[in-house]
């Protein structure tokens, strides 16, 4: 099938219009009819070869919501018409101790799992396409049901950030009526506190913006605690049960582990870059861990999808059209990721793609 998207030919390019051809779906895929995309920092880290390793040409997105348009055969979840989500990764090896666990994003197969975009396609090798376009095809085990309750603008976020959050409550146990901490609140924080509060913690968010404060008390939080005011910081000393730290730049861990009851865990989902030194005493003195988590399973991304509808957690979203993506992506390269997440309106970008025939770079994927 012909599929128009916005994509990039290098770091220094910015996004443009796109043609390429997606396969139509085989056995046990689905085709989707893609209606909205949100707009990751991730998208800009790779567009922008951040990270360096960056194929191009590349179409970003995996905040993906859509409608199935057709199954291929052997597809039992899903069928025609049905309001469908595709998260951060669109393949696994399925079959490795940590996909039979329901873990397929830390797949130990060979080629780990497959990410929706600057990903590698099994079987050919070829560089995978994101949700910045009119369609994709996906085997029908990472699509995602977007349950009715969810308004379908802002239900893309929850499979990123949502689900990020989500993940590490889950893994460490989170119980109700503990303390959560979540320090950062950008929109990996946002959704922390949002859904903390809904699996029934008490949730401390840790930020260092005094103007935040009444728009987080506002999110649910039960505190809100100035990270550079060191006093507070002594009072909250030893009070969590769990840190989900979301804070995406070095930055010193030390405060942090002060605020760590024996036996706790911090969890970084922000920082991949390096943390200054930290003395690890009081770690060795408190039992207490610093450990990392990636998104979440499939089955768990369903469950935040779910629960997320039951208690009506939706990002803040401010509705974008396909050509304003590279303004976007310089607001968030100044740091002005704002409150709220930029969706693109791809039914939009439909009616208008078939006009930039034209003018639409053809591009294939190039295989690793
Ligand atoms: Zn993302
Ligand atoms: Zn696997």
């Amino acid at each position: 099938m012909k599929v128009y998207g916005y994509g990039t030919q290098s770091a220094e390019q910015d996004l443009s219009p796109v043609v390429f051809e997606r396969q139509d779906p085989k056995d046990g895929e689905v085709a989707i009819k893609i209606t909205h995309c949100g707009v990751c920092h991730s998208d800009l880290h790779q567009a922008r070869n951040d990270w360096g390793n960056t194929m191009y040409p590349c179409v970003p997105g995996h905040e993906i919501v859509g409608v199935v348009t057709t199954v291929g055969k052997g597809v039992e979840k899903f069928k025609e018409g049905d309001r469908v989500g595709v998260g951060c990764m669109i393949d696994s090896c399925l079959d490795c101790p940590s996909c039979e666990s329901g873990e397929e994003n830390y797949c130990r197969g060979p080629k780990g799992c497959t990410l929706t975009y600057n990903g590698t396609k099994n079987p050919d090798g070829s560089n995978t396409y994101g949700g910045y376009s009119t369609d994709i095809v996906v085997r029908e085990e990472f699509v995602l049901r977007v349950p009715e309750a969810l308004d379908p603008a802002s239900a893309g976020p929850i499979m990123c950030a949502g689900i990020t959050v989500y993940a590490p409550m889950k893994h460490w146990n989170l119980e109700e009526g503990q303390t959560l901490g979540v320090a950062g609140i950008g929109g990996l924080g946002h959704m922390a506190v949002a859904i903390g509060k809904a699996l029934g913690a008490r949730v401390v968010a840790f930020t260092r913006s005094e103007d935040k404060r009444e728009e987080i008390l506002s999110m649910g939080a039960d505190e809100v605690v100035i990270s550079t005011d060191a006093e507070a910081m002594e009072q909250a000393a030893q009070s969590l049960d769990l840190l989900i730290n979301t804070i995406p730049v070095p930055h010193d861990l030390e405060p942090y582990i002060q605020l760590m009851k024996p036996d706790s865990t911090i969890v970084v989902v922000g920082n991949m870059i390096k943390f200054p030194e930290f003395s690890p005493g009081p770690l060795v003195f408190n039992r207490i861990s610093v450990a990392g988590s990636l998104i979440g399973g499939i089955e768990e991304t369903q469950e935040v999808l779910d629960l997320c509808a039951k208690h009506q957690i939706t990002p803040n979203v401010k509705m974008i059209e396909m050509d304003q993506v590279n303004e976007v992506f310089e607001t968030l390269a100044a740091g002005n990721d704002g409150d709220f997440r930029h969706v693109i309106d791809i039914d939009k970008f439909r009616e208008s793609a078939r006009s930039l025939n034209g003018s639409a770079t053809k591009v294939e994927a190039p295989s690793r």
